[in-house]
């Protein structure tokens, strides 16, 4: 694959940033997705880019995709990273959205497509269960059919951001007595709003409510709101979870926090010289780079397979596995590099009016709530000793 720009590569480029300057809301510049966010502030970049027509760029275009190259849509996630934008939700563009239109029916389509590109609907996962999570085809939550409805009964867990979410995407038990437990699952769609749901917070130790618990009881559903065949939803449900993890690698980020990192260890200082020029942490930084540079090819063969027609497979598993492991290394060294500046919770910061400001230099803030935050990368979209499983059965053949 040829890396260099063409000059209409590096036009799209000049468009695209100059239309995230202009447009890019001024109330959330600076945040960052570990911040605690309105439903209002976590999509109003989404809402912009829904009425701009660049909010689902992967879709097919009959669908509202955009049609770029991988190699503009690669460009566009870098110039999204650059300003740290927080982007158009996982739930509905990358997950469901991909199942509705290759999965749906017309109806399907015509009901949710529109709200999940406009951003004016939010979707939550309702895979994990209490006992089913890496073994998810264990999973217990059932809808048993009862003339044209199913009623569900059952319990999700880690179900993020829930308590902002219109509909959620389940994974039911609709035939007990399936030989293999994948052969017994339906995907179902489900309107929050039924009676019978609750959602409940799981509090993070740092105070944050990002995950819930989602209790199920007597909730009735449509069976038209079933994804395609009734006990066939293993099949859908893996399709959404390749889609997920070739999401999860993050590059475009990463890149411009090694840039970051390279900033602060340029400020901070080791032995009277900057930490930068210290042998043993600027190795850490080079294989970080060299490791994210060879992760970044990974990335775009998968675009370039999408873009021939070929779904993101297994092979999402290899992006997600490297992808976490190397955001993780970054706030590692970045916690590294800002030292006890780094520690303090930033939730604890005084509220702005306040003459009391907290110590050490900007950068630091934050720096121990985010290590601590991204442990959760090797464990969502499915633990990466599952990915590795994956990898060795499907990739390798072993
Ligand atoms: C922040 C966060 C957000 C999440 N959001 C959602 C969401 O929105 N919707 C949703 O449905 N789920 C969500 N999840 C759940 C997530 O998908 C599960 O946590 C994950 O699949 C692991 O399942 P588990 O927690 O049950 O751990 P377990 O399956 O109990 O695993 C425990 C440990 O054992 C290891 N292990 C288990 N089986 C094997 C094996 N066969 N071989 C090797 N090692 C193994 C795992 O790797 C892990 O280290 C979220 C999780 C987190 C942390």
């Amino acid at each position: 694959m040829n890396l260099e720009f063409t000059a209409e590569e590096n036009a799209f480029r000049d468009e695209v940033r100059s239309f995230i300057e202009n447009n890019y809301p001024k109330h959330i510049q600076g945040k960052n997705m570990q911040d605690e966010m309105s439903r209002e502030e976590l999509t109003a970049w989404y809402k912009i880019l829904g009425e701009k027509g660049w909010s689902v760029p992967a879709w097919p275009v009959e669908y509202g995709g955009t049609g770029w190259t991988p190699t503009e849509r690669y460009i566009w996630s870098e110039e999204n990273a650059r300003v740290n934008a927080i982007m158009p939700l996982p739930f509905g563009v990358s997950m469901v959205g991909p199942v509705i239109y290759t999965f749906g029916n017309e109806e399907q389509k015509a009901k949710h497509l529109p709200g999940i590109r406009s951003g004016d609907v939010w979707w939550c996962q309702g895979y994990s269960e209490p006992g089913a999570g890496s073994d998810l085809a264990s999973l217990k939550t059932t809808a048993v059919r009862d003339g044209d409805h199913y009623i569900i009964n059952g319990q999700k867990t880690w179900t993020t951001l829930a308590q902002h979410a219109d509909w959620g995407f389940f994974l039911c038990r609709t035939d007990p007595d399936a030989p293999k437990q994948q052969q017994g699952i339906s995907f179902i769609l489900v309107d929050m709003n039924t009676p019978g749901i609750e959602v409940r917070p799981i509090k993070l130790v740092d105070g944050g409510h990002e995950v819930n618990e989602v209790w199920l009881t007597d909730v009735r559903v449509p069976v038209e709101n079933r994804v395609g065949e009734e006990n066939k939803g293993w099949t859908y449900a893996k399709f959404l979870l390749a889609h997920e993890r070739s999401g999860i690698a993050g590059v475009a980020r990463s890149k411009r926090g090694v840039e970051q990192l390279k900033d602060i260890a340029s400020k901070e200082m080791l032995d009277g010289k900057p930490l930068i020029e210290d042998m043993g942490f600027a190795r850490k930084i080079s294989q970080l780079e060299i490791d994210l540079a060879a992760l970044e090819i990974t990335e775009l063969r998968t675009l370039a397979g999408e873009q021939a027609g070929k779904g993101p497979g297994p092979e999402s598993s290899l992006l997600k596995v490297k992808g976490t492991e190397i955001q993780q290394r970054l706030t590692e060294l970045t916690l590294e590099a800002v030292g006890n500046y780094g520690m303090p919770d930033f939730r604890s910061f005084p509220e702005d009016g306040s003459n009391d400001f907290p110590i050490g230099p900007d950068y630091a803030h934050g720096a121990s709530s985010t290590y601590f935050n991204m442990r959760k990368t090797s464990i969502y979209g499915g633990s990466n000793e599952i990915q590795r499983n994956i990898i060795t059965k499907m990739v390798l053949g072993l």
